[in-house]
């Protein structure tokens, strides 16, 4: 039993699909340090040797004790979050296989893995357990922010110990009225003599009972919205006391191992972490980055369902013949797989840009700064998409594999009806899939603005082979482009949407109301054809792999075409029942 190597597609990636030369050198600095691989093929050997052993213990152990900590969940004794022992046994596991963070820098106690292969390694603990998922992420999640904003002497406190697993920590933004809202938030940070004393509330901090919290705060008065907001560093005890409330952990019925705490700070001691007033452009460094997770979250998941379904549709037999061989069971079970493949491909495609970025980022030559903006540029595009795609379309996988076990889907010890529970948080957190549709919309419209005849050429281009299959493609991206010109220009008019768009939409909030109403269709329709540019990228030198690709695009280009019609319709029943 092993994540990694019985996962064909994953496998398929990794020999065939990756483009490790575009990255793996620049994260290497030219293989120069003697710690490290010596070349792209020493690397690769490491990955997936690394990824092996990974793949091995998920699922003999991680994934074994998965019922268990979703049965227990997390207690509240003595006024102390108590997480589930086999959670706790789970994260042990890790760290005795040194596995906690990966993609830190091996200086600072990581392996300075690439995110490609940090999104594989986290796609096989989440197949196995979720909870365990997401408590081994608020390692190398805060351990990087402090690395990436950090002095040497936050680092050198911070980032070594959560990189090795003897301390674990949070990212405190949500608020009781600022969810989606951010700008609303009210927790404010003030300095005396160099020191910070935090005030207010968080909510819903995923592992808010950890040894660290970073928090967003404002510590500029009289700033707001995101203006004014920075980043601090928490510690939870002070002086052996504690520095903040840990309250309850909420009761959910979906992630039940992972601790989901509200905070309260009462003059909590802090340091600033990076510039003043720069917080919310540095915690969106890290909610992008997160948003890529949630999909790989989301992969795991799917994996696991899948795996499920098909194992228990060749096993159960009815009307004389197992599940698997009635026509509609064997075509979910197929379109599940293709959907699961599409998601890989686009999360795996994001990663690699994130790589090639991080990498020329490091190496800052002149040349390499002009390749920088068309890469940002395309992993800002896909990252709302990978995030919506990836939770949307895991709910609709998991609750398929619900589907296929019939009667005994329901029933726990199968495991599949966990996996639907813990799909449901994918589309909430880390900006709910609405949230994901708008930052796309904004993001669009802003490119096509910046040159305004692209709205005419179309703002959404795909990389497509010259073959049917490409032009299949070539029509996603095409039945986009119409669907969004239509919303800005016939619908909207283009000095409104152009105004509202870029910071006035509150001024033109009615004239922006029908673009804000079709942005889930359009959001969508980018998705799957972003989606399906990456699979059809995926598939040399595999005919089963292009065979899943052909059915995914001649079954995702009639969605496309549909949510296009509705947008294009122009239909305003909804914003009629708005009008005051
Ligand atoms: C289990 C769990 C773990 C979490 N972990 C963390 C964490 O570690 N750190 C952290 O900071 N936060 C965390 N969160 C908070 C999470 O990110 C928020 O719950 C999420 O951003 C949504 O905010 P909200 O719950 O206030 O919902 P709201 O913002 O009130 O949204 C409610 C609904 O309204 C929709 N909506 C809101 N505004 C708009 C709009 N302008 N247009 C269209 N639709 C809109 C939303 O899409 C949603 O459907 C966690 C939440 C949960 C449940």
């Amino acid at each position: 039993m092993n994540f990694f190597t019985d996962n064909e597609d994953l496998q398929h990636h990794f020999k065939h699909a990756i483009a490790w030369e575009s990255f793996v050198p620049l994260w290497e600095d030219g293989f120069a340090n003697p710690d490290g691989p010596k070349d792209v093929a020493e690397a690769r050997e490491l990955y997936e040797a690394s990824l092996g052993a990974l793949g091995e213990f998920a699922a003999k152990e991680i994934a074994g004790r998965a019922l268990l900590i979703d049965e227990q969940g997390v207690a509240f004794r003595d006024g102390q979050v108590v997480h589930p022992e086999a959670l706790l046994q789970n994260i042990e596991g890790l760290r005795r296989l040194g596995a906690m963070a990966l993609c830190v820098p091996r200086e600072h106690g990581g392996y300075n893995f690439p995110m490609t292969v940090g999104a594989a390694a986290t796609e096989l603990i989440a197949r196995a357990c979720n909870n365990t998922m997401l408590l081994h992420a608020f390692h190398q999640g805060p351990a990087l922010m402090v690395m990436r904003f950090g002095t040497p002497e936050q680092i050198a406190r911070w980032v070594r110990p959560l990189a090795e697993g003897r301390i674990s920590g949070a990212v405190a933004m949500t608020e009781p009225d600022a969810g989606s809202d951010v700008g609303n938030l009210r927790t404010t940070a003030v300095s005396e003599d160099g020191r910070w004393r935090i005030n207010g509330r968080k909510q819903f901090i995923t592992n808010g009972c950890g040894d660290m919290c970073v928090v967003l705060a404002r510590t500029e008065q009289g700033a707001s919205g995101l203006d004014g907001l920075s980043l601090l560093i928490a510690p939870r005890l002070e002086n052996g006391r504690e520095n903040y409330k840990v309250a309850k952990p909420e009761k959910k019925f979906t992630i039940r191992g992972s601790a989901t705490c509200e905070l309260a700070f009462d003059d909590s001691r802090a340091e600033l972490l990076g510039p003043r007033g720069a917080g919310f452009a540095e915690i969106l460094t890290f909610m992008n980055e997160s948003r890529v997770a949630v999909a790989v979250q989301g992969l795991g998941l799917s994996q696991a369902a899948f795996h499920a379904a098909r194992e228990y549709a060749e096993r159960r037999v009815q009307m004389g013949r197992p599940i698997a061989r009635h026509e509609l069971v064997a075509d979910i079970l197929l379109d599940m797989e293709a959907e699961l493949q599409a998601m890989r491909a686009l999360v795996l495609r994001c990663a690699q840009l994130h790589d090639r970025i991080i990498g020329l980022t490091r190496r800052r030559s002149a040349g390499e700064a002009r390749e920088l903006e068309p890469l940002k540029r395309a992993l800002r595009d896909r990252t709302p998409l990978v995030k919506w795609f990836g939770a949307e379309r895991t709910l609709w996988i998991t609750r398929a594999a619900v589907q296929v076990h019939g009667g005994y889907g329901v029933v726990q010890e199968y495991q599949v009806e966990r996996h639907y529970r813990d799909a449901l948080i994918l589309p909430i957190y880390e900006g709910t899939s609405q949230m994901q549709a708008l930052m796309s919309l904004k993001d669009q419209v802003k490119w096509a603005f910046a040159r305004p005849w692209r709205l005419f050429t179309g703002p959404a281009r795909v990389e497509a082979t010259q073959d049917t299959l490409g032009d299949a493609l070539r029509e996603m991206a095409a039945e986009y482009n119409r669907a969004l010109r239509s919303v800005i220009v016939e619908s909207v008019g283009l000095s409104g949407v152009l105004a509202a768009l870029v910071g006035k939409a509150e001024a033109d909030r009615e004239r922006l109301a029908y673009a804000l109403l079709s942005a889930e269709r359009l959001c969508a329709m980018l998705a799957y054809t972003r989606a399906a540019e990456a699979l059809l990228g995926s598939v040399a030198g595999s005919s089963q792999r292009r065979r899943l690709a052909e059915r995914f695009i001649h079954r995702s280009l009639p969605l496309v075409r549909m949510h296009g019609e509705i947008v294009r319709s122009g239909d305003l029943d909804t914003l009629e029942g708005l009008r005051p």
